[in-house]
């Protein structure tokens, strides 16, 4: 399951610098990976993740939630952003939106005349959303759709809408090679293709395990491992990211 972020509890260290006492808590409300020995996880971000504040609160808001470890980990906003940033991207495609931390997290990597495409079919969860949207200042760059995600991607596809620079997959998982192959006819030569969770707490490992996201999960891994149509990587942050560059 979803790593990001973690359970309530983890005691803070103290510690009479407010910097590591800053990282301290945000290493508390982040998961730990279950792929990252939890010390070497504590120190990357505490070294090198740069929350903008407005993320860090609606990562706050968000680990209250039941389903907070849906959200992704501050490393992984980041490692977006990164992306972002190297492909100069300008339209990006998000798949299941949740609480919006990666959406907020991409709507400020991208340029003032970015586009994100956001589809969500939960109301609530976006509302918290897009209170965060509006803070931050970047709500004029995020086209919400509330609607089954085929349906918007399939209105997308026949409308010929202009090419993403990237999109990112994190939403129900029985559907995630359904959303893999209408990503890659959306996103440009050279685009990015983001697939969530794909590790899925180790379950992908366990040949037992025939759950069908357990299995969607797996078969979204082999897919895109032989898939002559991307170059591929899968990293271990937080729950594994699969990241495919369309050809
Ligand atoms: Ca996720």
């Amino acid at each position: 399951m979803s790593v990001c972020p973690q359970k309530p509890g983890q005691q803070l260290r103290a510690s009479e610098d407010s910097r590591a006492l800053r990282h301290g808590m945000m290493q508390a409300m982040t998961a730990k990976s279950k792929f990252v020995d939890p010390k070497i996880q504590e120190y990357i971000i505490g070294t090198t993740v740069r929350e903008h504040p407005v993320l860090r609160e609606l990562r706050e808001e968000t680990f209250a939630l039941e389903n907070a470890r849906m959200a992704i980990g501050p490393e992984q906003g980041q490692l977006m952003a990164l992306l972002a940033h190297l492909t100069g991207a300008r339209r990006y495609l998000e798949i299941g939106v949740f609480t919006g931390y990666s959406s907020l997290a991409m709507a400020l990597a991208l340029p003032e005349d970015g586009y994100i495409l956001a589809c969500e079919v939960s109301d609530d969860y976006t509302s918290v959303a897009r209170r965060y949207w509006t803070k931050a200042g970047v709500a004029h760059k995020i086209d919400l759709r509330i609607a089954p995600a085929l349906e918007t991607l399939d209105g997308a596809i026949s409308e010929d809408c202009a090419p993403f620079d990237m999109a990112f997959i994190d939403a129900d998982k029985e559907s995630v090679n359904a959303y893999y192959e209408r990503a890659l006819r959306l996103v440009r030569p050279g685009g990015l293709i983001m697939v969530d969770n794909v590790l899925w707490g180790g379950a992908v490992l366990d040949p037992q395990d025939e759950d069908p996201d357990t299995l969607a999960l797996r078969e979204v891994n082999v897919r895109a491992g032989r898939d002559e149509r991307v170059d591929v990587a899968l990293l271990p942050v937080c729950d594994g990211l699969l990241v495919a560059r369309k050809r």
